[in-house]
């Protein structure tokens, strides 16, 4: 399976992505997770994305569209990958295209999360990162400063969950990202969810409508 999932900010992605890839065996390759550890680490990579992360915009499409080419290349994708995050600009698909037929591999289906913004604004800021074991959670304002229920560390908010980076974020996604769902359209298979459900509501939908796939 080859699946690209894609959403607003806080439509699920990464909750909806852990179950898809257990359940698929494949290879879960999520652009924003790669680009906060090669910025953790200090890497040239890193130095690159590091501004465009932390204002919410997006890292320019040379840098996504090297950073995939080599992840796409790695030994676990040749089993099937789901992509969580990509492509996010007009640029992105047209480079996505050409990547996977050079390298002769068919995209099945692409997965659009939907959820209004001001579901988008309350979630993001309920949400808090385990600084251990990075388990995501969304704890609601009342209870920030708590602890992962998974690990008893430490639970941060993101940097670019911050209200500022949050309503910067959701403004890149109407302008840059939308208009990819309407080329991908013309292009591929795609599945449209209503993403304001609960997890596994949205997860039951998803695993029906990929039965064809599978
Ligand atoms: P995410 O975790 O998917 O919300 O991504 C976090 C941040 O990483 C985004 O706000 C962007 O700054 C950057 N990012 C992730 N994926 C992409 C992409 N496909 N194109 C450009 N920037 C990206």
């Amino acid at each position: 399976m080859r699946i690209m999932l894609l959403g607003a900010p806080g439509s699920g992605k990464g909750t909806q992505a852990a179950l898809l890839k257990e359940r698929y065996g494949i290879a879960h390759i999520s652009t924003g997770d790669i680009l906060r550890s090669e910025v953790a680490r200090g890497t040239d990579l890193g130095h690159k994305a590091e501004p465009f992360v932390k204002q919410g915009k997006l890292v320019p499409d040379d840098v996504m569209l090297g950073m995939i080419e080599a992840r796409l290349a790695e030994p676990d994708a040749m089993r099937g990958w789901l992509l969580d995050g990509f492509p996010r600009t007009l640029v992105q698909v047209h480079g996505l295209v050409d990547v996977t037929e050079r390298i002769g591999q068919k995209i099945d289906v692409g997965i659009i999360l939907h959820v209004a913004p001001e579901i988008v604004v309350r979630r993001l800021s309920g949400r808090r990162n385990c600084a251990n074991c990075k388990a995501v959670t969304n704890v609601g304002d009342a209870a920030a400063g708590g602890v992962c229920a998974k690990c008893g560390g430490p639970l941060v908010l993101r940097d670019d969950d911050e209200p500022e980076t949050v309503r910067n974020r959701i403004q890149v996604f109407g302008r840059e990202t939308q208009p990819v769902f309407e080329l991908l359209r013309g292009r591929y298979d795609v599945i449209d969810i209503d993403a304001a459900q609960g997890q596994e509501q949205v997860a039951d939908a998803i695993w029906k409508a990929l039965s064809k796939y599978a």
